[in-house]
């Protein structure tokens, strides 16, 4: 997939609003992110054709069908730097993901809620990363526990996953108790749902499918339209099954921590771990193991010392 260039115009954002006459939530759809998860890309382009012909009931969505443009381009996940980590805005850009965050900052401020539709490397089906529980703590204090997780549910996906900063502020701390230097950067798993979060609102990640699966436009059209129909914008959606839900609370980012270490085994999002099982290995031998059962996520082969290779994650009663 991605391998014929693209050409999209780079030098700017294409964005893509509908306002009800009526007063109401304020949705943004984002794809293309990460620039080669197209899967967001596709449903979003599909839901504004249908939208043309359709009333909104109240509020507003917007779409940003494709937020690294040039990543897009070239068929891969970033130019310069990852939008997903560490996004604020910058007094001086220098990198194009820096122009980029400083025009989709202040958009993102601009709404209630955000729905961003990406797609994975190694796995089989589709899930939702939310935020927080409510906390007044530092690394992510939140308070639209009840609206985001209301949301979440009604996406109708199985699987539903959560503790994603918290799991990688501990990281950066470990790290930087490792490696030394620099104090630990907390807000590298800023990201475009944690950024909305920051600004007062709420936020849902999509993991739409693996990155060539071809259901994943459809999913993600679906997420677009149930998001729609839960926040009332559009009167007619048709509501999502709901299936028993596979609560999973990210519990640790596994850093590399040797040259010659790798993952196991060819993991998988979601691949079962039990307490002892090895994750990655050394030359030596085994290197670091589950602490408990659980799941593996985001397995990453390539990666150097001190990145994350995979989080470690265990099941959760969160969402009963
Ligand atoms: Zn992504």
């Amino acid at each position: 997939m991605n391998a014929l260039p693209k050409s999209e115009p780079d030098s700017r954002l294409e964005i893509i609003q509908l306002r009800s006459l009526q007063p109401g939530p304020r949705l943004i759809v984002t794809g293309a992110v990460h620039g080669n998860e197209t899967a967001g890309t596709i449903a979003i382009r599909r839901m504004i054709e249908e939208l043309r012909n359709k009333d909104l009931a109240r509020g507003s969505v917007t779409f940003v069908p494709i937020v690294n443009v040039r990543a897009y381009n070239l068929g891969q996940r970033a130019v310069d730097a990852n939008l997903n980590r560490d996004l604020r805005e910058h007094a001086v850009a220098v990198t194009y993901e820096d122009h980029v965050a400083n025009v989709i900052c202040p958009l993102l401020r601009e709404h209630d809620v955000l729905l961003d539709l990406h797609s994975f490397r190694r796995g089989d089906f589709p899930f939702v990363l939310v935020g927080p529980v409510n906390n007044t703590g530092e690394i992510e204090p939140f308070n639209r526990q009840a609206e985001e997780q209301a949301l979440a549910l009604a996406l109708g996906l199985e699987h539903m996953v959560y503790g994603w900063l918290t799991a990688n502020g501990a990281a950066a701390i470990g790290r930087e108790a490792a490696l030394g230097g620099a104090p630990a950067n907390v807000s590298h798993g800023v990201g475009m749902t944690e950024y909305v979060r920051s600004q007062g609102g709420y936020a849902l990640t999509v993991e739409c499918g693996q990155h060539d699966n071809p259901n994943g436009p459809e999913v993600g059209y679906q997420m677009i339209a149930a998001a729609l129909g839960h926040l009332g914008i559009i009167a007619d959606a048709p509501a999502r099954p709901r299936p028993r839900v596979t609560g999973i609370r990210i519990a640790a980012a596994l850093l590399k921590q040797q040259e010659d270490e790798t993952l196991a085994a060819d993991f998988q999002n979601f691949d079962k771990l039990a307490a002892g099982d090895v994750i990655t290995q050394t030359c030596a031998g085994p290197a670091q193991r589950a602490p408990a059962d659980g799941y593996i996520l985001f397995p990453a082969q390539h990666s150097s010392v001190g990145d994350k290779m995979a989080y470690f994650a265990e099941p959760s009663a969160r969402f009963g």
